[in-house]
């Protein structure tokens, strides 16, 4: 990877003044990164934080305007935003983003994606695909347990969603929370989240993800700050599956305990993605793809990516997936990436799901994920049915959710009342299948021959 030394702002001046509405604005923008940039003495942290924040906003109002179509004077201002934006927050040199060349260029494939085509094509037996799948998966993921006297045993690490509030503003079509649906909505204060997740807690789980809708109003930062640092003091690892955030946003999350993030882009197709994303934060494409990157520059150190199978072809969505995974791989060679592939059992009532993604080939999506990645945590939710998830787990699964709620507010000890009205009455996201508890999930797998892990801190 090759850092470019950005060319100063103050370069774009002329140009920023014939072309920009908002030229004024801009010209004393640039002006106050250049002094700030400049002037060690006059630099506050405070100060180059916020600079940072206001450049990284331009920046992806230019994406959106554009919808894609940059040509290449506004590639050059676009990474010298970029550039300019990383100086003020103290980051390393780097070369610019460019996550969109990396998803739709074979250029820079690995050794494993170049052979998606082949993986891919249906007349390669599914049988060897899930048997190397499964090897590779052994080899990576077994443990020692009972002091070494036993053989080494695959790990298996279970988590539980922690949804916290069903407030939305986004339209996205194939979502039981989107804006104008009217379901019983729900908001978690922080004392509420605290009680869902100590319930978590007894039933064995360490590992925790925070789901929210995008609801900027109710789901701040501020918000998440006080949820992430409750249940981080309560012993529990944190997760995040929110709406895509700003560097500054993501780094408070961090400070607060944050550990992982879980960030699915739905579909990598641009144009796909503006049909099912019409309205609301979330229709911006660009915000959202660059999101994992703007995590990991602010300290996140598991990252997962998805695509939830159903929105758009599944092989070019899978394959853009892996080369975003390889993308930030070179990028940040630290990084613990995860690859989950949801898929879309119902929808809305006016929502008919355009690519119907079958058993055997969501087998032959993960077991490629795990040949392209055989380090990566591979991912899967209570979505799929058990036998199917036993399946799956056999081959190339390392870490699965158990005993889920898709509805905040929905664990319940088991000396409270079940809500009259089922899962339904509270407000849940989609229905879950495979409805065993958490400690039914735990002995099936125990008896499976795995060695179960209720978080990634567990020895
Ligand atoms: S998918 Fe997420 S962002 Fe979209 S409507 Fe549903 S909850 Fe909101």
């Amino acid at each position: 990877m090759t850092a470019l030394t950005p060319s100063p702002l103050l370069h774009w001046s002329d140009w920023i003044r014939a072309s920009d509405h908002h030229a004024e604005h801009r010209l004393k923008l640039i002006e106050q990164v250049e002094q700030a940039l400049l002037d060690d003495r006059q630099r506050s942290d405070e100060l180059c934080r916020q600079l940072a924040a206001q450049l990284e906003r331009w920046r992806y109002q230019i994406l959106n305007e554009q919808n894609g179509s940059l040509d290449e004077k506004d590639r050059s201002l676009l990474d010298d935003l970029d550039l300019h934006a990383n100086q003020l927050r103290g980051g390393e040199p780097r070369p610019p983003r460019r996550p969109l060349d990396a998803i739709r260029s074979d250029a820079r494939d690995s050794e494993p994606i170049a052979k998606l085509p082949t993986w891919f094509d249906a007349a390669y037996p599914l049988d060897q695909l899930t048997a190397a799948a499964k090897q590779v998966t052994d080899r990576g993921f077994s443990v020692q347990v009972s002091g070494g006297s036993e053989a080494a045993k695959r790990r298996m690490v279970l988590y539980a969603p922690l949804y916290v509030s069903s407030e939305c503003v986004n339209h996205c079509t194939y979502c039981g929370f989107r804006y104008p649906l009217k379901i019983n909505r729900t908001h978690l204060h922080v004392d509420q989240v605290l009680e869902q997740s100590r319930i978590l807690r007894r039933r064995g789980f360490g590992h925790q993800l925070i789901v929210a809708g995008d609801y900027p109003r109710h789901t701040s930062t501020e918000y998440f700050v006080e949820l992430i640092d409750g249940l981080h003091r309560d012993g529990i690892e944190v997760g995040i599956e929110i709406a895509a955030q700003s560097t500054e946003s993501y780094a408070a999350m961090v400070d607060a305990g944050v550990r992982s993030l879980a960030l699915y882009q739905e579909t990598f197709d641009e144009a796909d993605y503006q049909t099912y994303h019409i309205r609301g934060p979330k229709a911006s494409f660009h915000w959202r793809l660059e999101a994992p990157e703007r995590a990991a520059e602010a300290g996140i150190g598991r990252i997962g990516l998805g695509v939830l199978l159903g929105l758009s072809d599944p092989v070019a969505d899978v394959t853009a997936m892996l080369r975003h995974g390889q993308y930030l791989r070179d990028r940040f060679p630290n990084l613990q990436l995860a690859f989950s592939l949801p898929r879309i059992h119902e929808a809305p009532d006016d929502f008919d799901i355009p690519y119907q993604v079958t058993d055997e080939m969501l087998v032959r999506l993960y077991s490629v994920c795990r040949l392209s990645f055989p380090d990566a945590e591979l991912v899967l939710s209570t979505r799929e049915p058990a036998a199917l998830r036993g399946q799956l787990a056999q081959i190339c699964i390392t870490q699965m959710s158990a005993g889920s709620s898709t509805a905040p507010g929905g664990y319940r000890d088991q000396s409270e009342p079940e809500c009259p009205g089922g899962p339904e009455c509270l407000g849940e996201q989609f229905p879950v299948t495979d409805e065993r508890s958490a400690d039914e999930v735990a002995a099936w797998l125990i008896q499976s021959g795995f060695e179960v892990r209720w978080s990634f801190l567990q020895p």
